[in-house]
């Protein structure tokens, strides 16, 4: 199952993989994770990467097409892998096209979570993670069931994004819209585009998830 997860931040993606990675036990590609780990092993790309994050700057289209091209290519993504996050403008999208062309697959379906904007934005504003094991919870609409404690390792320590807050939500809303819905679009022409209502109950997103990948 090779799956891009697709929607604004705070529509559920990272909520959503983690559920995807058990079910169908393939990993979840995080660009961001990936460059770290790219970095920390001493890889060139990772090297070259740093730098760049190091002087507070983006890294280019190609380096990251570069790193998940290199990770797609480890044994166990064999069966298929989910990207969350990435691609996120058309470039990008193109550049995934050619890359697994490149590999003799193809991807299976763009999942689409749709989530209304104030709803986004109080999602967002109220989320945090275990640093632990990365499960993502939030101050009132999905807390861990026992307080402080997270539901899936038992880690104590969570974090917050900075740029977590109302405020630096409507800029990265905005890009959002911008960039990278266009893909909704391109992978609809496509036919890999599956809508989901993403305003539903993590349970039922999931249950929805579920349905649409189901291919005749
Ligand atoms: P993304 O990865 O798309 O930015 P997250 O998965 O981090 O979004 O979800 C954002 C916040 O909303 C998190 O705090 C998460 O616990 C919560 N959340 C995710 N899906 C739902 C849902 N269907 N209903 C209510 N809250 C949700
Ligand atoms: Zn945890």
């Amino acid at each position: 199952m090779r799956l891009i997860l697709l929607g604004p931040p705070g529509s559920g993606k990272g909520t959503q993989a983690h559920r995807l990675i058990e079910e169908y036990k393939i990993p979840q590609l995080s660009t961001g994770d990936m460059l770290r780990e790219a970095a920390v092993a001493g890889t060139e790309t990772g090297i070259h990467a740093k730098t760049i994050m190091d002087a507070g700057k983006l890294v280019s289209d190609d380096v990251v097409n570069k790193i998940v091209s290199d990770r797609i290519d480890e044994p166990d993504c064999t069966n298929g892998f989910i990207l969350d996050g990435y691609p996120r403008t058309l470039t990008q999208a193109d550049a995934v096209e050619e890359m697994l062309a490149g590999k003799g697959v193809q991807l299976d379906a763009v999942v689409e979570l749709r989530v209304d904007d104030e709803v986004l934005v109080e999602r967002v504003a109220g989320r945090y993670t275990c640093i632990n094991c990365g499960t993502g919870y939030h101050d009132t609409l999905n807390k861990p069931k026992k307080d402080g404690a997270c539901d899936n390792c038992g880690g104590t320590e969570f974090k917050r994004r900075p740029d977590d807050n109302a405020d630096a939500m409507r800029t990265r809303l905005q890009v959002y819209y911008k960039d990278t819905s266009p893909l909704i679009g391109y992978y609809y022409a496509k036919r890999k585009l599956k809508p989901v209502d993403g305003m539903a109950e993590i349970d039922d997103v999931s249950r929805e998830i579920h349905s649409v990948l189901d291919f005749d």
